[in-house]
């Protein structure tokens, strides 16, 4: 899924308490994609790496440096997520709801993602096992998803407020 519908899906799910709440779970929705793909990107930026050509469908993944493929594995397991959750909790000495945005994330990537393109390793490192997906850049799942997600956000600002939940 792209990482402005992640933000959001993370946002509503888990981000819902306060302002202060949305914009961690609006950042923790997008990070596992900002600390792999964001970083090839600024890799491509910085001349470190090749520039993909996104004209073909699925991109080529063979220009695309291995720490890359290393990070994505780090940022979508389930078993890296839970480790981090607790982790955060014993630190923080209370569990940090909003970072369930970051298994959010995880959960809709494994369904949104095909083999052909970064299927996404949930249960790293213990198994390589993967969903091959339908990709999210197809119309079949793109355009449903905003409809929904402008649906959820329009019942949160609007009807939410008037019904008085
Ligand atoms: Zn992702």
């Amino acid at each position: 899924m792209d990482f402005i519908s992640h933000a959001l899906w993370g946002g509503i799910v888990a981000g819902r308490k306060s302002k202060k709440h949305f914009r961690q779970a609006f950042l923790f929705g997008m990070a596992p994609d900002v600390l792999s793909f964001g970083i090839f990107f600024v890799m491509v930026f910085g001349g470190m790496a090749e520039r993909p050509d996104f004209r073909i469908e699925p991109p080529q993944d063979d220009i695309i440096p291995q720490i890359i493929f290393t990070l994505y594995n780090y940022t979508h397991s389930l078993i890296v997520f839970g480790f981090l959750f607790f982790l955060l909790w014993a630190i923080f000495k209370k569990p940090i709801w909003t970072f369930l945005a970051w298994g959010v994330h995880i959960i809709l990537d494994i369904f949104t993602h095909s083999e052909a393109f970064f299927p996404t390793p949930f249960l790293w490192p213990i198994s390589d096992y993967y969903v091959s997906g339908i990709p999210w850049s197809r119309p079949s799942i793109f355009i449903p998803n905003i409809f929904l997600l402008l649906f959820i956000y329009a019942w949160f600002f609007f009807w939410r407020k008037k019904a008085k939940f």
